[in-house]
C-alpha cells in the first residue's frame, strides 16, 4: 500500500492567504483526509508518480514508482529517498551523456525552473540492465507562489524505445549496406553499428575455401577486452568439428543463442583452466552466433556478445540481427557477385582493349547512346567524356563515311535486320583517322518494336593497313617476279643480240676487210696490170701478124692462143676495174629520170642490138634517186646480157618500172635461153657463169656488177626464170622526191 508521510519541510499547516498557497494547504488536506483513496487510485496506474517535497525527500510514491526506481516497495522508497536512485542507477539522457541528480526534471521545477518532458535511461549499476523512462516533472505551489512540491510521472518506455532503437539500426544498416559494395569495409561497418548499441563487442568471420574460416571485423567497446579476445582466440582455436560456435553455424546455417553465459556452460567449451581464466576475464554474459545466409548459402557468421554492460541478448535481439544478417549477407553476396562481375569486366575490358574492342549500346526509345571506357579510348577522348547523344555518337565520323553508316543503321532499325555491321572511318581530336568495324545486335521490345541496338566496335585500323601491306606485298612481288622474268629476258636477248651484233660486227669487219682486200687488189690487178698487159697484147698480137703463117702451123696455133689469152685478160682487167670502181668511183645519189640512163645504154649497145635483130620496149620509167653512170651500166648490163642469152627467136626485150610505196621496182624481160632456179643465186657471185667461153662470151662479172650498184643505191636484185622461154631481171629503187618526167 501507499502512502504520503507530512513533507517535512511543512510541519504545520500553511497559514499563508494567497491562492495558491491555499490549493497547497488543500493539497496537504487532501493527502491527509484522501489517502486511502489516493493511494486506491494510484496504484492502478502503470506510471510512476512521486511527490517530492522542498528538501528533495519523497512524501508519495505509488507501486509503480517503487518498481521503476527499483525498491520493492512504495514504503522503501519513500525510506530510501529519491536521492538513493543514484546509488543504484546510472543515468544517461536520450544521447547518451550522463546525468547529474540535479538534472533529473523533479530538482528542477522545485528550484524553479520549468522543465519540459525527459527520455532517461536508468542502467542498473548491479545487473547493468538498462530501461528507459519518459520523465515529467510539474510544481505545487504554496499561497506565495513558492514551489512546495513536485508531482513526478514516470512512464516506461523501454519497449518504444527498443522497438525505435532496432526500426533505426536497421534502416542505418540498410543504408550502409546498400551504399557499399566492399565486401570487408561493408562487414566492419555492419559490426560498428552494433556495438555498442546492442552488443559490447561484434566479430564477423567469412567461410573460405582454404581454410574453415576467416575473421574479417573484429569491433570491442573497450580496446583493451580486443587484444584480450585476440589472445584467445589465437591460443584456443575453436574446433571447426565442434557442435557451437562459428564453425557449426556455418555448417547448419542456423543461430546459436546463449543469454546467459554460466560457469558450466563455459567449462563445457572450454580446453583447460587457462582457457576458462582467460574467457572468465572476458566477463561473457550473453553470446549469439548468427549467420549470414544469402542465396541458399551460408556466407559467414555474425558474432555478438555482451560483458560489461551486463546487457542481456534475448530472443528479441536474435530475431534483431537475424534481420541484419540477412541483409549483411544479401550485401556480402552482391559485394561478391559485383567483385565477380567487375573481374569479369575488367577480364572483358582486358580482351576487349587487347582486341582494340569497345562495346556499346544505343537505347533506341530513350536514344541514348552509352559507351565502355575503352571505346572512350578508341575515340582518343578522356573516359567519361563522351556525351552519350547520338550526335555525340555521329561527331567524329568521317564525313565521307557517316551517310553510309546512318543508312546502314536505319535500315536495321527500319526493317528489323538482327545485326548490324558496318566499315567506316573516324577523326581522332588530333586529326588521325582511324578504321572502326561495327558488329551489333538488335533487340526488341515486347511489342516487337527495335529497343536497342548492343554490340561491340573493333579499332581495325591496323588490320586493313597490314591486309594493304600484304596485298600491296604479293603485288609488288609479282611485279618484281615479272620484271625480274622480263629483265632476264631482255638480258637474254640484249647478251644474243650483243653476241649477234658482235659476230656480224666482225663478219662486216672480215667482209669490208675482203672487200677492201679485194677492191684493193682488183684495182691494183686491173690497173697495175693493165700497161704490161698492154704490151704483152700487143706484142702478141705483133707476132701474130708478122709470122703468121711463115712458122709451122703450132707456132700459128699458140700465137692464137697467147693473142686470146691477153685479150681475155684485158677483158677481165676492164671488168675488174669497173667492178672495183662502182664502190670507190661512185657519184652522189641525185634525182635522175631512169628513161635517160635506159637510151644511154641502149645507144651504147646499138651495135650488138643492130646485130642480133634485137626489139626493145622500153615502157614510161620514174625518176629515181641514183648515179646515173651507175644506172646506165647496170641497165647495158642487163639489156647485154638478155641479148647475149638469147635463144633461137630475135630478142625481144622489155624494161618497164612499177612503184609501191616509195619503192620503184624495174624490171628487164627477155625472151632468152631462161636461167635453171638452182643458179637464181650463183649468177650474182663475181666470176660465176654458167656456159663456156666458146658457147656465151664473157667473164662472169657483169651480174656482180649489176649486184654491187644496186647495193649502193640501197636496193636488191634478183631474177625469175623459165628456162627456155626467158628471164626476167628485177631491181629495186628508192623513188626520186622530185618526182616523175
Ligand atoms: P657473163 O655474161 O660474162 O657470162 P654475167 O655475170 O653477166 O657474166 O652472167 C653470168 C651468167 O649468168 C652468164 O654466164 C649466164 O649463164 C647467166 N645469164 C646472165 N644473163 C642471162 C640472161 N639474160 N639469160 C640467160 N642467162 C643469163
Amino acid at each position: 500500500m501507499s502512502m504520503v508521510a507530512p513533507p517535512p519541510s511543512h510541519p504545520s499547516l500553511p497559514t499563508a492567504r494567497t491562492g495558491e498557497g491555499l490549493a497547497a494547504e488543500m493539497l496537504a488536506q487532501l493527502f491527509e483526509h484522501a489517502r486511502p483513496l489516493v493511494d486506491a487510485l494510484f496504484a492502478q496506474v502503470n506510471e510512476g508518480v512521486t511527490v517530492q517535497a522542498q528538501d528533495l525527500s519523497l512524501c508519495f510514491a505509488n507501486p509503480a514508482a517503487a518498481r521503476i526506481m527499483g525498491a520493492t516497495s512504495p514504503e522503501e522508497l519513500l525510506k530510501t529517498g529519491g536521492a538513493r536512485v543514484f546509488e543504484r542507477y546510472e543515468m544517461f539522457d536520450v544521447s547518451g551523456h550522463p546525468l547529474r541528480p540535479e538534472q533529473l526534471p523533479g530538482r528542477q521545477v522545485i528550484a524553479g525552473e520549468s522543465v519540459p518532458e525527459m527520455v532517461l535511461r536508468f542502467r542498473d549499476r548491479r545487473t547493468g540492465e538498462e530501461r528507459w523512462n519518459r520523465v515529467s516533472a510539474a510544481p505545487v505551489r504554496d499561497a506565495r507562489g513558492q514551489v512546495v512540491y513536485a508531482v513526478n510521472v514516470f512512464r516506461d518506455v523501454t519497449e518504444v524505445m527498443h522497438t525505435q532503437e532496432r526500426l533505426s539500426l536497421l534502416a542505418e544498416a540498410g543504408e550502409l549496406l546498400s551504399a557499399s559494395l566492399d565486401l570487408e569495409s561493408t562487414l566492419a561497418a555492419t559490426a560498428r553499428l552494433l556495438v555498442p548499441r546492442l552488443a559490447d563487442w561484434c566479430a564477423v568471420h567469412l567461410a573460405c575455401d582454404t581454410t574453415p574460416s576467416r575473421q574479417v571485423a573484429f569491433i570491442h567497446r573497450d580496446p583493451a577486452k580486443e587484444e584480450l579476445a585476440r589472445r584467445i582466440s589465437e591460443l584456443y582455436p575453436t574446433d571447426p568439428q565442434a557442435p557451437h560456435g562459428i564453425h557449426h553455424v556455418l555448417r547448419t546455417g542456423q543461430p546459436q543463442l546463449a543469454s546467459d553465459i554460466t560457469d558450466a556452460m563455459l567449462a563445457a567449451v572450454t580446453q583447460n583452466e587457462e582457457h576458462v581464466r582467460l574467457l572468465r576475464e572476458l566477463g561473457l554474459r550473453s553470446l549469439m552466433v548468427v549467420p549470414l545466409n544469402a542465396r541458399g548459402r551460408t556466407l559467414g557468421t555474425l558474432t555478438l556478445a555482451t560483458a560489461e554492460s551486463f546487457r542481456r541478448l534475448g530472443p528479441e535481439e536474435l530475431r534483431l540481427v537475424e534481420e541484419l544478417a540477412r541483409r549483411a549477407a544479401l550485401a556480402v553476396d552482391n559485394a561478391r557477385l559485383y567483385a565477380e562481375a567487375k573481374r569479369a569486366q575488367a577480364r572483358h575490358e582486358v580482351a576487349l582493349d587487347a582486341g582494340r574492342m569497345g562495346a556499346w549500346e544505343w537505347d533506341i526509345q530513350a536514344e541514348r547512346v552509352t559507351w565502355a571506357p575503352a571505346l572512350e579510348r578508341i575515340h582518343g577522348i578522356p573516359e567519361g567524356s563522351f556525351g552519350g547523344s547520338f550526335e555525340d555518337y555521329q561527331s567524329d565520323m568521317h564525313p565521307e563515311d557517316s551517310e553510309r553508316v546512318l543508312a546502314s543503321i536505319q535500315s536495321v532499325v527500319d526493317e528489323l535486320q538482327p545485326e548490324h555491321h558496318v566499315q567506316y572511318r573516324i577523326v581522332l581530336p588530333d586529326g588521325r583517322v582511324r578504321w572502326l568495324e561495327a558488329h551489333g545486335r538488335l533487340t526488341l521490345d515486347e511489342q516487337g518494336r527495335p529497343s536497342r541496338l548492343t554490340g561491340v566496335c573493333t579499332d581495325v585500323t591496323e588490320r586493313l593497313a597490314l591486309e594493304e601491306d600484304a596485298r600491296r606485298l604479293v603485288r609488288e612481288q609479282a611485279a618484281r617476279a615479272e620484271a625480274e622474268r622480263a629483265r632476264q629476258h631482255t638480258a637474254e636477248l640484249l647478251a644474243s643480240l650483243e653476241k649477234a651484233q658482235a659476230e656480224l660486227a666482225q663478219r662486216a669487219q672480215e667482209l669490208s676487210r675482203s672487200n677492201a682486200d679485194l677492191e684493193q687488189f682488183a684495182y691494183v690487178a686491173s690497173h697495175d696490170l693493165q700497161e704490161p698487159l698492154r704490151m704483152v697484147a700487143s706484142y702478141v698480137q705483133l707476132l701474130s701478124r708478122r709470122y703468121k703463117g711463115k712458122l709451122d702451123a703450132d707456132a700459128d696455133e699458140f700465137i692464137r692462143y697467147a693473142v686470146d689469152g691477153a685479150t681475155r685478160m684485158q677483158a677481165l682487167i676492164n671488168d675488174l676495174l669497173a667492178f672495183s670502181r662502182v664502190g670507190t668511183r661512185g657519184k652522189e645519189l641525185v634525182p635522175v629520170p631512169l628513161e635517160r640512163s635506159v637510151e644511154r645504154a641502149l645507144s651504147h649497145l646499138r651495135l650488138t642490138l643492130q646485130e642480133s635483130g634485137a626489139e626493145v620496149k622500153v615502157e614510161p620509167l620514174p625518176w629515181v634517186k641514183g648515179d646515173e653512170t651507175q644506172l646506165a651500166q647496170l641497165l647495158q648490163n642487163l639489156v647485154g646480157n638478155a641479148v647475149k642469152f638469147r635463144g633461137e627467136q630475135p630478142p625481144r626485150i622489155r624494161v618497164s618500172a612499177t612503184r609501191e610505196d616509195d619503192t620503184i621496182t624495174v624490171a628487164v624481160e627477155d625472151n632468152g635461153i631462161g636461167i635453171e632456179p638452182q643458179y637464181y643465186e650463183r649468177i650474182f657471185a663475181i666470176f660465176q657463169r654458167l656456159h663456156g667461153k666458146e658457147e656465151y662470151p664473157g667473164t662472169g662479172i657483169g651480174l656482180s656488177i649489176c649486184k654491187k650498184i644496186v647495193e649502193r643505191h640501197g636496193g636488191r636484185i634478183w631474177v625469175e626464170s623459165t628456162p627456155g622461154q626467158g628471164s626476167t631481171f628485177r631491181f629495186t629503187l628508192g623513188e626520186a622526191a622530185t618526182s616523175q618526167a
